[in-house]
């Protein structure tokens, strides 16, 4: 298990899933740096706006851990 609660930010990295949000506006999705963000903060409704217009972006979390799959990598 990992140390950070499954709500947090730390949490998803340790789980390897990823984070983007798409903007309505600019029609385009945006990779979101898990890593960049503090490790203890809950991201449950957490809010990210576009970086070239500003408008909140709607969030995807997305990852292997859950899918069964057993993803590869390199
Ligand atoms: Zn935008």
């Amino acid at each position: 298990m990992g140390k950070y609660p499954d709500d947090t930010f730390g949490a998803l990295v340790e789980n390897r899933m990823t984070m983007a949000g798409h903007c309505a506006a600019c029609e385009a999705y945006r990779d979101i740096d898990l890593t960049a963000i503090e490790p203890t903060r809950v991201y449950i409704n957490a809010r990210f706006k576009c970086r070239d217009c500003g408008s909140q972006v709607q969030i995807y979390i997305s990852g292997a851990a859950s899918s069964g799959q057993g993803g590869r990598f390199g």
